[in-house]
């Protein structure tokens, strides 16, 4: 079977900057995976070009069966492929409840009440937010969170479009350790409801003891790719992380 999603030869430059230079790579359907590399490795502007936020300048992505290079990120998140940001981006401005609305595709326009939300995708947010303990504070603004609580409606919200792959940039940059372990308890939960996980880490612990395989990148392009236990042993990448 082919993967789930296929990165091959992937190009992006920014002025004189290689970001990323002929990547490629490959996630396999069921797993959590894990992409690491060290800072200004590619990893999120990588995110960025499987996710339709920017334009390679060459190289293919197939996800699903399908050849969906150069497609919007609206069109991806509607075929199942959907992020969350390093920095949560949630709207500010928003309730919890409304922000879940929002990510569910619906327009201001429904949200201003001209068209009603479904009864079904109500129903969704609403179980969502339960599940993710966040149900006290639907009808706070979402500014009115910590930036873990942040986080967690912006992973919650990516769920409203009943995605098949989830990219999560740097899931437990910035919050404190029980939010960590939060984070670690709905990826496993949502993993073991079928959602397979491409993910961007710097918590080395976490990455061992969640993520299987685990890919590195370095200088825009995959330098390894294995078990954590393999990983960890490689030469390639010890280089890449002591700089040697
Ligand atoms: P990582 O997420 O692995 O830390 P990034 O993808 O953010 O790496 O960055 C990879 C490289 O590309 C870095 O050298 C970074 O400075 C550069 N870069 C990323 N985005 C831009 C941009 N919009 N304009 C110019 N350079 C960028
Ligand atoms: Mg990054």
């Amino acid at each position: 079977m082919s993967p789930l999603l296929e990165v091959t030869e992937l190009t992006k430059t920014f002025g004189g900057v290689h970001a990323v230079d002929g990547c490629s790579l490959a996630v396999e359907a069921g797993t959590v995976t894990a992409l690491i590399g060290p800072n200004g490795s590619g990893k999120t502007t990588l995110f960025n070009l499987i996710t339709g936020y920017l334009r390679s300048d060459s190289g293919r992505v197939r996800f699903n069966g399908r050849d969906v290079t150069g497609l919007d990120a609206g069109a991806l998140y509607r075929h199942g492929l959907s992020r969350t940001f390093q920095q949560a981006r949630v709207f500010p401005q928003l309730s919890v409840a409304e922000n879940m609305v929002v990510a569910g595709g619906y327009g201001w326009r429904q949200l201003l009440g001209s068209r009603r939300v479904s009864r079904s995708d109500r129903a969704r947010a609403d179980e969502l937010l339960e599940e993710f303990r966040l149900s006290h504070v639907a009808d706070l603004l979402a500014a009115e969170l910590s930036y873990g609580q942040r986080k967690l409606l912006e992973f919650a919200a990516v769920l409203m479009s009943e995605p098949t792959l989830v990219l999560l940039d740097e899931p437990t940059a910035g919050v404190n350790p029980v939010m960590i372990e939060t984070m670690e308890r709905h990826i496993r939960a949502r993993h073991a409801a079928g959602i397979t996980f491409l993910v961007v880490e710097h918590d080395m612990t976490f990455v061992m003891r969640l993520c299987d395989p685990v890919i590195v990148l370095d200088q825009g392009r995959t330098i390894a790719s294995g078990t954590p236990a393999q990983v960890q042993s490689d030469a390639l990448v010890l280089d890449a992380y002591l700089g040697s």
